[in-house]
């Protein structure tokens, strides 16, 4: 039986790895923090410097088994193959878009699926990952959120998304850019993301500038706070997806909690504290968010901030009544935000051939599982 930190369940949040059986598999090792993996070498009597050496031979020279690892000792090598799994996850499904993007399906120790997905645009390779399994803010047109949130992913589980997707990359080729905008609300998971993103960030980890990556959250004005006091340098997305409190408490329906003016207060104070411009994502759903009424009203409420607005025509997703709205709308409601002074983008549409837009693979995987049952 494997013997793990005292406080490790309760930190994570997650289940202990476990088999169908009960018998307890082989731990992750990402799931140990550098000091927590320290304290597992000088138990045993190896330096406790060697899990840094460790660490970085996952994430920073691919290795994908500890037997690979070529100047670790062969007797270390021996007793981490027999507690701990380098990578924890498998990869169910692994789909590659006419554009380049690829989506990955990966099954967790416990059996739950997650997504994670690379989107490769001239120089810059993004990977887009998740922070829970499933999500609890139940925004009506979202995929994710149909079934609600089942756990939070652990920091381990958060960078091998991560590791997972750069191991893909030809040699030589590394992440430039993270988008938290998988599965999940990031913000409702914020210590581990933040622990997992120390990684990320850290040059013998997979050094990814924090300028270059974005945490796109539904908007928790507390969170959004402690985000700030992090003293990090991330980019900050805020789902708006409404004008007006009444449409978007329709559309969010978590919205009410919240309220609009709270977070656009946070979204401003984050902006003073970092100096990093907020971006405001709205997605655009047929005759509900569409016509120039709301881009009016969302011109007015946001006149002044400098803000910039991320337009996302809706990603149709299987089962629900949401439509993509028409070229003509989307260019008025563009038109509309622009003459207002504000900075407009239209999120172009990646992977679309491959259920590429939130929780969208989960869900047809879990579509196909149940035809077959
Ligand atoms: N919970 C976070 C991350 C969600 S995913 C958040 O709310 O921001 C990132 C963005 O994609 C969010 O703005 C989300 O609302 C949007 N999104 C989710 N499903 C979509 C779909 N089917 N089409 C278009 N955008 C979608």
């Amino acid at each position: 039986m494997l013997q793990l930190a005292p406080h490790y369940n309760a930190l994570m949040k997650t289940p202990l790895p476990q088999t169908t059986d009960g018998s307890v598999t082989l731990q992750p090792l990402l799931q140990l923090s550098a000091a927590e993996l320290s304290r597992w070498l000088k138990d045993r009597g190896f330096q406790p410097w060697y899990a840094k050496a460790i660490r970085r031979w996952i994430l920073f020279k691919r290795a994908e088994s500890f037997e690979s690892m070529s100047d670790l000792p062969k007797q270390l090598r021996e007793q981490l193959t027999a507690a701990f799994q380098p990578l924890a996850s498998e990869v169910t499904k692994s789909l590659l878009a006419s554009d380049g993007t690829r989506k990955l399906l990966l099954k967790m120790w416990d059996g739950e699926d997650i997504e994670c997905v690379m989107i490769p645009d001239h120089d810059r390779r993004t990977a887009c990952i998740s922070t829970q399994v499933g999500c609890g803010m139940a925004c009506v047109f979202c995929a994710s959120g149909l079934n609600g949130v089942m756990r939070n992913l652990a920091p381990g589980e958060i960078l091998e998304q991560l590791v997972r997707l750069r191991n893909l990359l030809p040699a030589g080729e590394r992440l430039s850019h993270i988008v938290v905008m998988g599965m999940g609300e990031p913000l409702a998971n914020l210590d581990n993301l933040l622990a997992a993103l120390e990684d990320a960030t850290a040059k013998d980890g997979l050094g990814i500038g924090a300028r270059h990556i974005t945490i796109s959250t539904v908007g928790l004005p507390i969170k959004i706070r402690k985000l700030a006091e992090s003293g990090k340098q991330y980019s900050l997305a805020v789902s708006l997806h409404a004008p007006t409190e009444e449409l978007r408490s329709k559309i969010v329906p978590t919205s009410d909690k919240m309220g609009l003016h709270n977070i656009l207060q946070a979204a401003d104070d984050y902006f003073k504290r970092t100096g990093r411009q907020v971006t405001f994502e709205y997605v655009v759903l047929r005759d509900i968010n569409d016509r120039p009424l709301e881009a009016n009203q969302l011109a007015t409420l946001l006149k002044g901030r400098g803000a910039h607005i991320n337009l996302i025509p809706f990603n149709e997703v299987e089962g629900l009544p949401y439509r993509r709205p028409t070229d003509e709308r989307l260019n008025r409601f563009v038109e509309i935000l622009r003459e207002a002074g504000l900075f407009v983008h239209v999120r172009k549409r990646k992977g679309s051939d491959i259920n590429a837009a939130c929780g969208q693979l989960r869900r047809q995987s879990h579509i196909e599982k149940q035809a077959v049952t």
